[in-house]
């Protein structure tokens, strides 16, 4: 946990899961963060693992903790443990008031222990149904006992370790009665080595009160671990975290958006990625899919709960539940950096015709630093990647733009002169090297000069042309229907 700020952010963010709620329910998301990992670390404050298939609780630690999965023969196997070195959570500012209740939670069989049900996102009660292991803390199954007995055992229950806040997670777990927090000695003599195998489980879900740290991020909800179904990684992991869409958004926005733009902005990003995820995860769970979304740029870029800010919080909060719709459907609400003077259709960047995804001026773009832009590639290095993508078989010569394609000439005798889109010349030099589709080229001497404009590719809502309409007193919606023609936005829940 790195620092008071984020987990006050968080504590601040929770706040938002206790509105009321009406109509529609607010949707499950699940995000793939991590691929083709042969072991991951997971951490976090009362870090507790169950079994995702019989809910039964396979360890729990009442401090900081940190623990080992892996990928094994027949499953997911839960590794030794050992202490975070940071494991002092009294010491954490901003955690204070809910870091010591006065009996540990798993003695509170009927609220979710461990967390604080309220306000919680990974545990609103209606959120999960059917895969919710509240009572799990109850049923520890024999299987679930550890070979050495130092993770598990029934005592740990109702340990009292929250009488002692100093104590160390492995003394709190063992003991009944060692309530003063003199135990870490007696701890690290019971600690289990590494390598000391806990449990094996088809999958793997792992909760922790204030977030859960896996792959540098910090993560709200759960996270399920599961065999990779990905045919090319067998012996691998796939983590995926699972939480409610709105926790989700309070992790993107500051993501996609810069989070200390105007509200307005925010807010419109916050409508376009809550109807962009609910689209998408309709479309992949009728096709029966592992997860929903990527944590990347292939979907919307999801970096977990430390890129939250308040205004980030207070865009998503005044949005909740509010979806752009284009007659009964889900708008495929795409976006991108800056268009550059206009946006494109989706026809002509996609070659698919959608009405509400269709030209638009925007000259709001203005102060990106890529409304116009100016990039000089060497001859040599566009003739190595234009072979590389096998769109040239011979050193280029000369290139110009002609209409719609780019005319590149070849030096070689024999060789045959190309006519390349431009979103092929773009994909073979690289998506940052190129911002956009939209450029001139031109040779001079051994370089070729492309003038271009824009940023992304161009379809859907320009974020700087968000960002400018919001300062010139535009409101999201004003902001939305300006770039998805004919949507209105309403609210589902
Ligand atoms: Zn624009």
């Amino acid at each position: 946990m790195r620092s008071g700020n984020t987990v006050g952010r968080i504590a601040c963010a929770m706040a938002l899961f206790v509105a009321p709620r009406w109509g529609y329910a607010e949707e499950e998301l699940r995000i793939a963060l991590v691929s083709n990992a042969l072991s991951v670390e997971v951490a976090g404050i009362q870090l507790r693992l169950f079994d995702g298939d019989t809910g039964a609780l396979i360890a729990s630690w009442s401090g900081l903790h940190e623990t080992t999965i892996r990928r094994g023969a027949r499953g997911v196997v839960v590794e030794g443990t050992h202490e975070a070195p940071e494991a002092r959570p009294e010491t954490k500012p901003g955690m204070k008031p809910e870091t010591r209740p006065e009996t540990k939670p798993e003695t509170r069989p009927e609220t979710k222990p461990g967390t604080r049900p309220e306000t919680k996102p990974g545990t609103k009660p209606g959120t999960k149904p059917g895969t919710k292991p509240s009572s799990a803390p109850e049923v520890i199954s024999a299987k679930a006992a550890p070979a050495t007995g130092a993770i598990v055992s029934p005592s740990l229950r109702s340990s009292p370790s929250s009488r002692s806040p100093s104590s160390k997670p492995l003394s709190s777990m063992r003991s009944n009665d060692d309530a003063k927090g003199s135990k870490s000695a007696e701890a690290q003599a019971e600690a289990p080595g590494p390598g000391a195998v806990v449990h094996g489980a088809r999958r793997v879900i792992v909760e922790a009160r204030d977030g859960i740290r896996v792959a540098g991020g910090l993560y709200l909800g759960r996270l399920e671990i599961v065999p990779d179904p990905d045919a090319s990684a067998r012996d691998r992991l796939l983590v995926i975290n699972r939480l409610p869409l709105e926790a989700y958004l309070l992790g993107i926005i500051g993501s996609e958006m810069n989070p200390t733009w105007p509200l307005d902005a925010l807010k419109a990003q916050a409508v376009a990625a809550r109807t962009y995820a609910m689209q998408r995860r309709m479309m992949r769970r009728a096709a029966n899919k592992t997860y929903d979304l990527e944590s990347t740029v292939l979907s919307q870029v999801y970096k977990g709960a430390d890129q939250i800010r308040p205004l980030v919080i207070q865009a998503v909060k005044e949005t909740r539940g509010e979806v752009l719709s284009y007659g009964h459907d889900l708008v495929e609400a795409l976006f991108h950096s800056t268009c550059g003077g206009h946006t494109a259709s989706s026809e002509e960047v996609f070659g698919r015709e959608i009405p509400y995804l269709v030209e638009r001026p925007c000259t709001w773009c203005r102060a990106s630093t890529r409304y116009r832009w100016h990039v000089t590639v060497p001859l040599e290095e566009l003739s190595k990647k234009l072979s590389a993508a096998r769109l040239a078989s011979a050193s280029v010569k000369n290139v110009e733009r002609d209409s719609d394609e780019i005319a590149v000439l070849v030096e070689a005798r024999g060789a045959k002169d190309r006519r390349l889109k431009p979103r092929d010349v773009r994909a073979a030099l690289g998506y940052t090297r190129l911002f956009s589709n939209r450029f001139v080229a031109e040779t001079s001497g051994r370089q070729v000069v492309f003038d271009g404009q824009g940023f992304g590719h161009g379809v859907g809502m320009c974020q700087w042309g968000a960002r400018g309409m919001a300062l010139a007193g535009y409101t999201y919606r004003e902001i939305l229907v300006q770039y998805y023609k004919g949507a209105t936005v309403k609210r589902l829940y």
